[in-house]
């Protein structure tokens, strides 16, 4: 079958045919629908690091999958031929806590894989195989949009992290002041900051989204028709908003650029909290004033918290909440996939993504099946 992999030491991703899966028993075999292309495949293949499963000498990439059961074995009965289904990206260490009861993103071991990222094949091939446990059945009407899932699920989890340190700041049912609508920041509009942005506005939030665009481009006028405020970092950072009306209770990172994050927390609010999605990596040194940093963080009550990966739990919400954005946002929703790629088409999105791009995606449909 065809499958787009990474070799270790290698500069560019290939178009390669490796052996087909093996269902083995209790699994199901998927074939590839559609899979999305994201910030962490690229870094992979410009950092020329790459974490093989044991004994082969390749990663197959994709961790954003959709795709449809083929074939079914004994021992399973949660799927039928002919469901589509998004897997999840983690695969738990099966000794901790965390893994045993289901939340494999929280592995307290570290020893887990992760699909397409971590010593396990991804989802670029027309096939795959996989445990029930890890696959979320989508609903058939929901096809043109699953693939979003995965960057969804990422948003779910880390708005329940944030959500559930400020429930400890809510007096009476209130925030700040009962029935007021309170402030969030959605630093970037990646595929994430879009989606997170979609849901805060869902927690009636009313949001900010900050970014690098003017006014007219592609992700800023998506945002805009959404009745949020866009900020341009380069023009106007939220310091007089902030002076003015006091700093934001939820920031939502989603630019992986950690001293653009250390700035950040100069806009958190009182009893505010900032959670953190990107992953930088390698090292990057600067300068922060540490000391008013941790003034603030302790005397206003403030938390920032990292939140990796999501459970099948929160892929499970990510779907739910993808047919509520559809039927609240119809065009916002038929413009968040940029662009659908046949997969002997895969050198141009793989080497840089285009400025207007949001969630581009491999099309796997029409790939050879034999
Ligand atoms: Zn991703
Ligand atoms: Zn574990």
């Amino acid at each position: 079958m065809q499958a787009i992999l990474l070799r270790s030491g290698a500069k560019q991703v290939e178009l390669a045919d490796v052996p087909d899966p093996a269902c083995r028993n209790g699994q199901v075999l998927i074939q590839a629908l559609e899979t999305g292309i994201c910030g962490t495949d690229r870094e992979m293949i410009q950092r020329r690091i790459v974490d093989v499963p044991p004994g082969q000498d390749y990663l197959v990439l994709g961790h954003e999958g959709l795709g449809r059961v083929v074939e079914t074995s004994a021992g399973q009965d949660a799927l039928k031929v002919g469901d589509l289904v998004v897997p999840i990206v983690r695969r738990g260490c099966g000794r901790c806590n965390a893994c045993k009861t289901g939340h494999v993103d929280y592995c307290y071991t570290g020893r887990y894989t992760e699909r397409g990222i971590h010593k396990q094949d991804g989802f670029f091939s027309t096939y795959y195989a996989d445990w029930p446990r890890y696959l979320v059945k989508v609903p058939p009407e929901l096809e043109d949009l699953a693939v979003l899932a995965e960057p969804l699920s990422v948003t779910v989890k880390a708005s329940q992290t944030a959500l559930s340190l400020l429930r400890r700041v809510k007096f009476g049912g209130s925030y700040s002041q009962p029935g007021k609508r309170e402030r969030a920041l959605v630093a970037g509009h990646g595929a994430i900051g879009i989606l997170g942005t979609l849901l805060l506005l869902e927690k009636d939030f009313e949001v900010f989204v900050l970014g690098r665009r003017k006014s007219g481009d592609f992700q800023r006028s998506l945002i805009e028709q959404l009745g949020v405020t866009y900020l341009d970092a380069t023009t106007d950072q939220p310091t007089d908003l902030v002076a003015r009306e006091g700093g934001f209770l939820l920031i939502l990172e989603a630019t992986g650029l950690s001293e653009i994050t250390f700035q950040l927390a100069n806009y958190l609010g009182r009893n505010g909290t900032m959670v953190l999605t990107g992953v930088p990596r390698g090292p990057k040194t600067f300068q922060i004033d540490g000391n008013t940093l941790m003034a603030n963080i302790v005397r206003t009550n403030q938390a920032i918290v990292g939140s990796v990966n999501a459970c099948a739990g929160c892929f499970s919400k990510a779907l739910e909440y993808l047919a509520v954005f559809r039927q609240k946002y119809p065009q916002m929703m038929s413009k968040i996939i940029t662009a659908r790629y046949e997969p002997e088409q895969f050198e141009k999105p793989f080497a840089q993504k285009a400025r207007d791009d949001i969630k581009v995606v491999i099309d796997f449909r029409t790939a050879p099946k034999e």
